[in-house]
């Protein structure tokens, strides 16, 4: 139940678009006698650039305009818009048709050229009241999308995330033509770090690695918890050659962490790659999970502390 009337924007950046240069004019001047930020266009052009350019919270638009008219601008506008902004019409009075287009295009309400002050400011604070709560509600909705794809100990992608965005990427990656690698890294004898030093401290040793992973990464290879105390990273645009030096130096990084792996550090982790590149054909998710699941489990059979990478003689069972 919402116990107050919500807030109204005070002070919104309003775009006023009409090709009658002296209309636009005086509905610019009542608005900004409102408090508002007004950005005035003529055409349909403009309006197209001003609305890309800034962060606008309501659009009054001309029904009628040469070349682009408004109904059709309102779609244009809205398909470019991932926020949602009201949109007012500026109809004649006789223009009742219009009003049935309008509503249909997606406007939210409409006012009667010539423009009268007072119901500007009314249907202005109406709609600035919505476009209020609908902003606030789009930023929950970010805040909970992020929360619905980061690991909350780690800051990490969750598992989730990494199993929507592999087959995306290989995807990606095939369209373009590019490689991509993906690491799986297992931290080494977890299992005997929680027994010696509790499991708080091994909470604290899988914080820090992720800390790790974000500091030692490009924002092209995105670090996941795929569970556990197992991590993956996918490196776009990267071959198998880059992803093992990459793998080296998150290796090298987590033996020298040092304090900053808190009570129980530090320890070592291995890590298993496998790039696409290093097919002949086009492999899927499972496929190179697979692989470099393989290498991983040659890296903890070959003494743990080390980066491997899937080779095809070896693994051969896997692809
Ligand atoms: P290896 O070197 O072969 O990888 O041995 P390991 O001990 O790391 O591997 P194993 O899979 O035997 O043990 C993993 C341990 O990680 C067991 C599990 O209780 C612990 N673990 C999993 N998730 C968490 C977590 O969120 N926090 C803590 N503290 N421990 C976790
Ligand atoms: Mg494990
Ligand atoms: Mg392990």
């Amino acid at each position: 139940m919402l116990t107050a009337i919500p807030d109204a924007l005070s002070s919104a950046h309003v775009l006023v678009v009409d090709d009658d240069v002296p209309t636009a004019s005086t509905v610019a001047d009542t608005v900004r006698d409102l408090g508002h930020r007004v950005t005035v266009c003529n055409s349909w052009t403009e309006a197209v650039r001003a609305f890309g350019a800034s962060e606008i919270d309501l659009v009054l638009m001309d029904a009628i305009m040469p070349g682009v008219d408004g109904f059709r601008l309102t779609k244009l506008l809205r398909a470019r818009s991932t926020s949602y902004v009201p949109i007012v019409f500026l109809t004649g009075l006789s223009d009742r048709a219009s009003r049935e287009q309008g509503i249909a295009a997606g406007a939210d309400d409409f006012l009667t050229k010539p423009v009268d002050a007072l119901e500007l400011k009314v249907r202005l604070t109406a709609m600035l009241r919505i476009r209020c709560l609908t902003r606030d509600l789009e930023a929950r909705t970010r805040a909970l999308a992020r929360l619905a794809s980061v690991d909350a100990l780690t800051g990490v992608g969750n598992r989730r995330s990494f199993d929507e965005a592999l087959p995306r990427e290989i995807a990606r990656a095939s369209e373009t033509g590019r490689p991509l690698s993906l690491l799986l890294l297992d931290i080494d004898h977890f299992k005997r770090v929680n027994d010696t030093f509790g499991h708080t401290a091994g909470d604290d040793l899988l914080a820090s690695f992720g800390r790790l992973l974000a500091e030692t990464t490009r924002s092209d290879d995105v670090p996941y918890r795929y569970g556990g105390e197992e991590f993956a990273i996918i490196a776009r645009d990267t071959g198998f050659g880059s992803a093992l030096t990459l793998g080296e130096r998150i290796r090298g990084a987590f033996a020298a962490l040092g304090d900053r792996g808190g009570r129980a550090g530090p320890q070592t982790v291995s890590i298993g790659i496998c790039g696409t590149d290093q097919f002949l054909h086009r492999v899927d998710a499972g496929a190179l999970l697979a692989a470099a699941d393989a290498a991983l489990y040659r890296a903890k059979g070959g003494g743990r502390n080390c980066v491997c990478r899937f080779d095809a003689r070896v693994d051969a069972r896997v692809a």
